[in-house]
């Protein structure tokens, strides 16, 4: 049996056929337009030659930003350049035939299942998915099941507000954890230190060569000793860790997975991390919660989108 994953991103959309094992045998990358005149037929003949090239899929799972209602795959809310796809049911855009199920859900629920299929999460029921990139997206399986909450919105956990009077918010809210850790808050607060001229390697390095100024590289002068680096990524990790051991508090997982981009920093951040939520949550939850990298590692979606088709659904 193989299925379909497809990741709808703001700027390439990819589609594979994976087999069961989780390996994907075949896929397409396409630039993704901006309008769906454009975009559903390069969709199309991407998926048409994928199913010539190897064989019809059992079902297809689809990735996208945005809500989405995973019982009709209607994407409620998109904003941003996908906006073309709002109102649209991502189950009606495959153009395969009308028996093979269509399953779809958003970007942090994706990776999850993807971990609960073939990752980190296998064989567990109450996991946290944490994807740390630009923005902090979220994601729970509670008593073995996904959570959606009332209207699909559950998991949106980068907007736990962790300083009311905080900084504002791309939600409209102040203080939310994205605000504090993500890598947009991270270089945020590196371009701060910049302007006022402290005295670090980032200075120079984010003056002369802006193109390095990334989170990255504010991790990497850390581990490599420069002050103020390590004074933006410690005081970020340790607003994650208290927000994280809160969360901990509320869903009792047996582990958390962290994915997207910055948890590529690995030991910088799991280390320091883990003792931070230990030590806020040892007094109620009395044990160590695991905190692994996510296992899937699957940059492309593909795989996550096609653990949609065997994953637990409510
Ligand atoms: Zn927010």
């Amino acid at each position: 049996m193989v299925v379909l994953g497809i990741d709808i991103g703001g700027n390439q959309t990819r589609a594979g056929i994976v087999n069961e094992e989780g390996a994907i045998l075949a896929s397409r990358t396409i630039q993704t337009p901006t309008d769906l005149d454009t975009f559903l037929p390069s969709l199309q003949d991407a998926i048409r030659w994928l199913v010539e090239s190897t064989a019809l899929p059992a079902g297809v799972g689809v990735g996208c930003k945005g809500l989405i209602d995973p019982d009709t795959t209607m994407i409620q809310t998109l904003r941003g350049p996908l906006h073309f796809l709002q109102g649209l049911r991502l189950a009606d855009i495959v153009g395969l035939p009308l028996e093979i199920p269509v399953f779809a859900d958003n970007d942090a629920r994706v990776a999850l299942a993807g971990e609960v299929v073939w990752g980190a999460a296998r064989g567990l029921e109450n996991v946290l998915m944490l994807t740390l990139g630009n923005g902090v997206g979220g994601a729970a399986l509670v008593n073995g099941r996904l959570l959606r909450g009332h209207a699909g919105v559950a998991g949106h956990m980068g907007h736990l507000t962790v300083n009311p009077h905080g900084a504002i918010c791309s939600c409209g809210n102040r203080g939310c954890l994205e605000t504090v850790f993500s890598a947009r808050a991270i270089e945020a607060d590196a371009w701060a230190a910049v302007h006022r001229g402290c005295d670090s390697v980032l200075t120079q390095l984010f003056r002369e060569q802006p193109q390095l100024a990334s989170c990255r590289t504010v991790f990497q002068a850390a581990r490599e000793g420069d002050g103020l680096a390590i004074a933006i990524v410690s005081g970020a990790i340790y607003k994650l860790g208290a927000a994280l051991a809160g969360l901990c508090h509320i869903f009792d997982p047996e582990i958390v997975i962290l994915g997207g981009h910055v948890a590529d920093a690995g030991t910088d951040l799991l280390v320091p991390l883990r003792e931070e939520v230990w030590i806020r949550s040892r007094g109620l939850l009395g044990r160590d919660v695991p905190i692994v990298e996510q296992q899937v590692g699957d940059k492309s979606g593909i795989i996550g989108a096609a653990s949609l088709v065997m994953a637990p659904r409510p």
